[in-house]
């Protein structure tokens, strides 16, 4: 029996009852506790420890406890996805009984729900079920596809899809616009025609962006019932989408990258949408990487996996280059418009006073004249990135993580619902003087201050915000383009994926004219009248020491880019401005050209050359602890037992390490951490056993494993 415990294997218990059969759902008492259980009575394919056989116990008979009996109505987990779990569990360490009950839904976890309440004997779950025959009878009958109507395939997508019909591990490598939606829904309506039991499971990095890939495919699969999973549906609702997933009603899962786990016994073909992304990767409880789980469940299952972006990640570029993934191509803009060029502004040269250059000025005010959209991009929340004193160099830090605090102006009327913001913002910047509050805000452990009157160390009163945030520059363009709507779209305007969708449609009916904002706004929005983009400082980003940075900064930018010009309108042709200290940077000169490939060849080279991933395969321990110089002895203790390990097996890791991460100190705590990379997995797996025992020693330590680091200096 697999439970939600840390155990390496499985428990044994008594059932004097019919046959339980593989994969059922059954209640049992652990400890106190009455919980969810899964029998197991197969073997899974690379964990042995995890059967237990019928009828046989090493425990003494008197010692085993009893099922209380199955689990009536939640269907068995099938043999795929329990090999899923098993995976999942083995290769990011966890006990499989944590995850595969883990994985369920926290309302189908909760035993109440299949209590009798009432004296009609039906519980919660009956009534679930109940909502879910109803809801698929109730799907339309296929009519006529919106798309008959819709420009047929250019050539490049034909062969796309055509390509998709062999299964295999396939890159859509397309820009933004190149038509790469249109080739997924394609591609799921080949795959559910071809078979009526057939599922398609689609993933995307945020729930912003699935409103408007659920449009699409609603509109290509009329009468497909399609289950939207994401974080922000409610418990109830993910247990019936799950149910309906599971029972093969719903024939399309849309979400984001906690529905790889969703069980799917047709499931034929799964697309990953914007694959680079690292919101793939959870990271708290089970760390795992969605893309990298899709990769094996679609090879376990022999089905197709599309991972589609204009940005492929290294790790994918390398898979390419092993052979292992083919790489499709599309390479122009499907509606045949080029792509905007890319001009850098030298800001030693052209200054940004106020955050904006002459040029970028002159730009977008040339484009407002034309009744073009303009969108300036800033990847940084908040007013300015800190507060300090003029007089003595104080500056404002966070009494727990130590790191600078970002001031905030919490004007909440303005930015509260998007249209609003607009109106506001078209009855002219006075309103906006309407008082506002400041907060100094950690955007590390999320506490917030009052600003302080004075500067506490001196006390001048004339403290003053250093360098720039989005609040800010909204400030500046409105003051600078009075006549102009502005709209800023970043967490704090926006903080649910309600409120972005409603931005964006403002956006889209042209009720805006200055856009601006963070990350938030680069990803997959098409706006049609958006004729010029601004980044206003990606130095920062272009400074950061993390070995990954420069491919995410790289696809970040081009992502923006991809934002101008998407349609034919009049003006001058669209562009896209970036102002930067360093223009000579290496990054700018693929940027420029928009050498995709060649800017991954570079980092493969330097990755290969430093030894890091894709080259080698890391995992960090992480610990942190209220005494600074405690834990790194611990963590160097550690590393030492490692590579003592290590040389005596002849196992080819290496041990980095102590390190701090990023920041250091957090909620009190100091965090630093040991890196192991090496070129052989399980030498890394091995090692990481022991790590695990190290863990459990140190328990008035914090710690975690995680296996395939994203960030290796922060997280
Ligand atoms: P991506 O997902 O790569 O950003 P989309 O599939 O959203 O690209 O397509 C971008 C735009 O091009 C959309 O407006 C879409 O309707 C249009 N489009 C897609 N395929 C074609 C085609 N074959 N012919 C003409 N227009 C197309
Ligand atoms: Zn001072
Ligand atoms: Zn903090």
């Amino acid at each position: 029996m697999a439970v939600d415990a840390p155990l390496p294997g499985t428990l044994d218990y008594a059932w004097a009852g019919e046959n339980l059969s593989h994969g059922t759902w059954v209640s049992v008492p652990l400890g106190r506790r009455t919980v969810l259980g899964m029998v197991v009575t197969e073997p899974i394919p690379g964990s042995p420890d995890l059967l237990s056989v019928p009828g046989q116990s090493d425990l003494d008979p008197s010692k085993i406890r009893s099922i209380v009996g199955p689990v009536h109505g939640l269907p068995a987990a099938d043999r795929e996805w329990i090999a899923l779990a098993a995976f999942a569990a083995r290769y990011y360490r966890r006990s499989f009984g944590t995850v595969a009950v883990g994985l369920l839904p926290k309302w189908l976890r909760d035993l109440k729900n299949y209590a009798a309440k009432s004296a009609s004997g039906a519980t919660n779950f009956d009534r679930l079920w109940k909502s879910i025959d109803t809801a698929a009878a109730s799907v339309a009958k296929p009519s006529r596809s919106a798309l008959d109507d819709a420009p047929s395939l250019n050539a490049d997508q034909t062969q796309a899809l055509a390509a998709l019909s062999r299964q295999g591990v396939y890159v859509l490598h397309g820009v933004t616009g190149s038509g790469k939606t249109r080739v997924y829904t394609e591609a799921a309506r080949e795959a559910l025609a071809q078979d009526p039991s057939a599922q398609v499971l689609m993933m995307v990095p945020e729930i912003g962006l699935t409103p408007q890939l659920v449009d699409r495919f609603r509109q290509a699969l009329p009468g497909v019932s399609i289950a939207v999973l994401h974080s922000e549906v409610s418990e109830r609702e993910r247990a019936k989408l799950w149910l309906s997933a599971a029972t093969n009603q719903a024939r399309l899962v849309i979400g984001t990258r906690l529905a790889i786990m969703t069980p799917m016994p047709g499931l034929r073909l799964i697309m990953i949408d914007e694959e680079h992304d690292h919101s793939y990767k959870q990271q708290e409880g089970l760390r795992y990487s969605a893309r990298d789980l899709a990769v094996w469940r679609a090879q376990h299952l022999g089905a197709t996996l599309v991972l589609g972006s204009a940005t492929p990640s290294i790790e994918t570029w390398a898979q390419i280059d092993r052979g292992r993934y083919q790489r499709l191509s599309l390479p122009h803009r499907a509606t045949g418009e080029p792509a905007a060029p890319i001009r850098l502004i030298d800001t030693l040269k052209d200054p940004a006073t106020e955050g904006l250059s002459t040029e970028s000025r002159a730009a977008i005010s040339t484009v407002l004249e034309q009744g073009g959209q303009v969108l300036v991009f800033l990847n940084r929340r908040g007013y300015a990135p800190v507060l300090g004193c003029g007089s003595c160099g104080w500056s404002s830090l966070c009494r727990d993580c130590g790191v600078a605090t970002v001031l905030h102006k919490l004007n909440s009327a303005k930015n509260a619902a998007a249209p609003r913001a607009a109106n506001a913002a078209t009855n002219g910047a006075a309103k906006t003087a309407a008082k506002s509050e400041w907060r100094l805000q950690c955007h590390h452990c999320g506490l917030t201050t009052p600003v302080p009157r004075q500067c506490p160390d001196c006390g001048d009163p004339d403290l003053q915000p250093l360098g720039r945030g989005v609040q800010r520059l909204e400030q500046t363009l409105q003051t600078a383009f009075p006549n102009a709507r502005v709209l800023r779209v970043d967490r704090d305007s926006v903080r649910q994926a309600k409120a972005l969708e409603q931005a964006l449609e403002t956006i889209a009916r042209g009720e805006v004219d200055i856009v601006v904002g963070t990350q938030m706004l680069a990803k997959g929005h098409d706006f049609a009248r958006m004729r010029l983009v601004v980044v206003a400082d990606a130095d920062t980003q272009l400074l950061n020491p993390d070995f990954r940075a420069p491919e995410r900064l790289f696809a970040t930018l081009m992502q923006v880019a991809g934002r101008a010009g998407r349609h034919e309108t009049a003006g001058d042709p669209a562009q896209v401005l970036i102002q930067t200290r360093y223009p000579q940077h290496r990054l700018y000169r693929f940027l420029l050209s928009q050498d995709v490939a060649g800017f991954a060849r570079m980092e493969m080279e330097d990755r290969q050359a430093a030894g890091l991933p894709p080259f080698t395969h890391m995992a960090a321990v992480r610990a942190a602890y209220r005494d600074e110089g405690k834990t790194r002895e611990l963590l160097r203790g550690l590393r030492g037992t490692l590579e003592q390990l290590a040389q005596a097996h002849s196992w080819p890791v290496t041990v980095y390490g102590p390190v701090a991460r990023y920041p250091e100190v957090q909620a009190g705590k100091w965090r630093g951490q040991i890196l192991l990379e090496s070129g052989s997995r399980s030498a890394l797996h091995n090692l990481l056993a022991s790590a695990e025992d190290w863990m459990v020693q140190h328990r008035e330590l914090d710690t975690h494993l995680e296996v395939d680091p994203v960030e290796v200096s922060g997280g």
